[in-house]
């Protein structure tokens, strides 16, 4: 019974990896032995021998006295550059690289696959920003090993790879949410309901199996698994919302299996994403380029809390260096319009603007409208700190979007 069982997981291991047995692993070290032996390579070293135990393959050189020893990192580097860990990390396969002078060991290096476990992954891709008419920054590492393609207009991004097929994209929801709210939307079976109806609608031919709530980075997402009939293959889904947008991050493969998915997962893990700012065709009057989008979104944000005001026709919102005029000096913005409710007339100072985060933007122009628009007053106290109509935004570079959005839905309640 306990050698049918061993039988079992040996083929079993087999058909689900395809890699490498140990008896290959041995056979192929025997070839490369026989290759090896007196060999003279570019750094110095001799070939004395290949073999192995288990999944290790031992290289054994001889080095001169002048040789350098090479470092772990070095190696690993030259490894991934040349392709080679691929090959590594899907046979399960260790290299240990043995150095021998006078035949006594000087130095040892112990290359695992598991080493390439973190650092598979290349250059960050930038997807969302001004380019594609994004508004916010998306950035995803890109796996080495995958080929990556545009997304055309319905992704911003594949990947793909022997089958397998990653494809990331947004779609606009209409209004802000932040991470509270996206994480109490997500223990809401009704909006989850929605949500799933919503990747059904976004790809026909969906089959969902089943989904649950996942905390990834710290950031709530729903993740899902199924198959799809129209490319025949399983998939599973991650969806979250970030700020104003709604993200799908789909992974297909033939084989439904565990090392795809954490596969799919460890790549979701590099997605790093922030806002940035769009121009847009639809004008308010007299508004730098830049600002406009932040215009719009001020107005969406009222809009979507029922707060209603007009648009004054005398509107301007624009660039200046209010630096170099001795009256605003130190001003970020100001706001020329507040306690006149005919006009909105702000002015943003450009340096200031240009050394900003976008979270700042954010500050400083929902600032200076509800200066204007709503005749609001700075608040004071230290206490009010983070605050968007607490005026200290040149320390804001430390506050992150959730900032600010904490602090708007507050002042949207307020005004409601
Ligand atoms: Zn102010």
């Amino acid at each position: 019974m306990k050698r049918i069982l061993l039988l079992l997981l040996f083929t079993t291991q087999e058909i689900v990896f395809g890699q490498l047995s140990i008896n290959q692993i041995q056979q192929s070290s025997i070839e490369l032995n026989e290759n090896i032996n007196g060999v003279s390579f570019e750094n110095g070293t001799i070939g004395r021998s290949v073999s192995s135990i288990g999944r290790t393959m031992i290289f054994s050189y001889d080095v001169p006295i002048d040789w350098i020893p090479i470092k772990k990192q070095t190696l690993i580097k030259q490894i991934i550059d040349s392709g080679k860990y691929i090959y590594l990390v899907e046979n399960n396969l260790n290299w240990s690289y043995y150095y021998y002078r006078n035949n006594l060991i000087v130095d040892t290096i112990d290359i695992f696959w598991k080493d390439f476990d973190q650092i598979y992954l290349g250059d960050y891709l930038n997807l969302g920003g001004l380019e594609n008419g994004i508004t916010i920054d998306l950035k995803i590492k890109q796996p080495l090993g995958w080929e990556t393609h545009d997304g055309g207009e319905i992704n911003l991004v594949y990947f793909t790879s022997k089958g397998k097929i990653i494809s990331l994209g947004v779609e606009e929801t209409g209004e802000f949410y932040n991470r509270n709210e996206v994480d109490d939307f997500f223990d809401s079976e009704v909006e989850i309901s929605n949500l799933i109806d919503f990747i059904k609608e976004n790809s026909r031919g969906i089959y969902i199996n089943s989904f649950k709530k996942e905390i990834i980075n710290g950031y709530p997402f729903i993740s899902c698994n199924g198959y799809h009939d129209n490319i025949n293959k399983h998939y599973y889904v991650w969806v979250t919302i970030i700020e104003d947008y709604i993200l799908l991050y789909y992974g297909f493969t033939t084989e439904k299996s565990e090392n795809d998915l954490n596969e799919f997962k460890y790549i979701l893990k590099s997605l790093k994403y922030g806002s940035s700012t769009k121009s847009n065709k639809i004008n308010y009057g007299d508004v730098d380029d830049e600002l406009i989008i932040f215009v719009e979104k001020f107005y969406r944000d009222l809009n979507n809390n029922s707060i209603s005001t007009t648009i004054p026709e005398e509107f301007s919102v624009k660039f200046s260096n209010l630096d170099k005029d001795e009256l605003t000096c130190d001003s970020h913005g100001v706001s020329y319009g507040m306690f006149d409710d005919s006009k909105v007339d702000i002015l943003i100072n450009k340096k200031s603007w240009d050394s900003f985060s976008t979270v700042q933007k954010y500050y400083i122009l929902y600032h200076e409208m509800f200066h204007d628009v709503f005749n609001l007053e700075h608040s004071k106290n230290i206490e009010d700190f983070g605050e968007i109509m607490y005026p200290g935004f040149s320390k804001y570079d430390t506050l992150y979007m959730e900032d600010f959005l904490n602090s708007l839905n507050k002042l949207l309640n307020k005004l409601k």
